[in-house]
């Protein structure tokens, strides 16, 4: 089996202790080297999980990246704020983020030039800049249907890899190979079929990543 990415998105379900309690759990989960782990904090604690995870090979990741510049930008996440604090890669476009900014789709323009890894998401096909994607550096999709996130209702693994074939089809016309990562309601219960499809590089974990058992069990699935 190829390697598989499985992020955790804690969105804003954890306060401070509970991002450290889990930080501190997660840095004894032994990963395969099949798996690819990465973690998406709240802001306020990204620095701190990075630390705690810094001699593991999870990886921390941003919720959110509004500006490439520092810049007036209040309320915002610029790079600066997360090299400097080694933050190397962000979520793009998340559902919940799509909610609250009128279009989070547009810091692409500005990160993709200078090459900083991201995690686009999408829900619809047509949602996706083909044009601007390229594989200088390390870009990743990832499908998530709204009407799958947090309601417990999982895609069938028919949808989704009808989905994400037809991506990977268009992605292949323009040679790129860009993994493209399945999200809404992944639990334990479900992981193994979905992983086990070859469309799939990979799945991203909301409530279920917040939970250490569950997501240990979602990371040892594969
Ligand atoms: C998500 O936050 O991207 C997500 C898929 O959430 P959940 O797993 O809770 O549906």
């Amino acid at each position: 089996m190829k390697q598989k990415i499985i992020i955790g998105n804690w969105k804003n379900y954890l306060g401070h202790k509970e991002s450290v309690s889990l930080a501190h759990s997660l840095s004894e989960l032994v990963t395969k080297d099949r798996t690819r782990v990465m973690v998406s904090p709240n802001h306020l604690y990204l620095n701190e999980v990075n630390q705690i995870l810094s001699t593991t090979n999870i990886e921390v990741i941003s919720q959110n990246l509004t500006s490439a510049e520092s810049k007036s930008d209040t309320g915002g996440i610029t790079l600066k704020n997360l090299k400097e604090i080694n933050i190397n890669r962000s979520l793009v476009a998340h559902s919940e983020t799509r909610i609250r900014e009128k279009n989070p789709q547009s810091i692409l323009l500005e990160i993709i030039p200078i090459g900083f890894p991201f995690v686009l998401c999408f829900e619809e096909i047509k949602q996706i800049p083909f044009n601007t994607l390229n594989d200088d550096f390390e870009i990743i999709l990832a499908y998530e249907p709204i009407w799958a996130i947090g309601t417990g209702e999982t895609a069938s693994i028919g949808h989704i890899n009808e989905i994400h074939s037809d991506v990977k089809s268009k992605l292949s016309k323009l040679g790129l190979n860009i993994p493209i990562l399945y999200g809404g309601s992944v639990n334990p219960s479900n992981c193994k079929e979905i992983l086990a499809s070859d469309n799939v590089d990979g799945v991203l974990v909301g409530g279920a990543s917040t939970k250490y058992d569950l997501f240990k069990e979602i990371v040892n699935s594969i």
